[in-house]
């Protein structure tokens, strides 16, 4: 019975398939929660992709990490207060434009 082997492979294939993806979509849900309640990003995928979707819940069920989201709300700081010479390449104020080196 050929097509019986054939399909018992499939069966294998197919179930290893859902597995990974029901494993991966586990550890990118959880990371992104996690992420979101200000939680360890790292920590809780690899949580997700064990678990899988008890760690979601998991997750879920946390309280907000009220530090680590203040944290995350705040705006990136841009440094406006360092640029590069264009003659030297060295690292000058950007709000005067004068370099060091070449006095431009
Ligand atoms: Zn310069």
């Amino acid at each position: 019975m050929n097509t019986s082997t054939n399909w018992d492979g499939t069966m294998i294939i197919g179930t290893l398939l859902i597995a990974i993806i029901y494993s991966i979509a586990c550890l990118k849900l959880t990371g992104r929660v996690a992420a979101e309640k200000g939680y360890d990003r790292g920590s809780w995928e690899f949580a997700g992709l064990f678990l899988g979707i008890l760690a979601l819940i998991a997750v879920a069920g946390l309280p907000l990490n009220t530090n680590q989201v203040k944290n995350n709300n705040t705006e990136p700081s841009i440094d406006y207060t360092r640029k590069f010479c264009q003659n030297c390449g060295k690292t000058i104020n950007s709000i005067t434009h004068i370099c060091d080196d070449c006095k431009e």
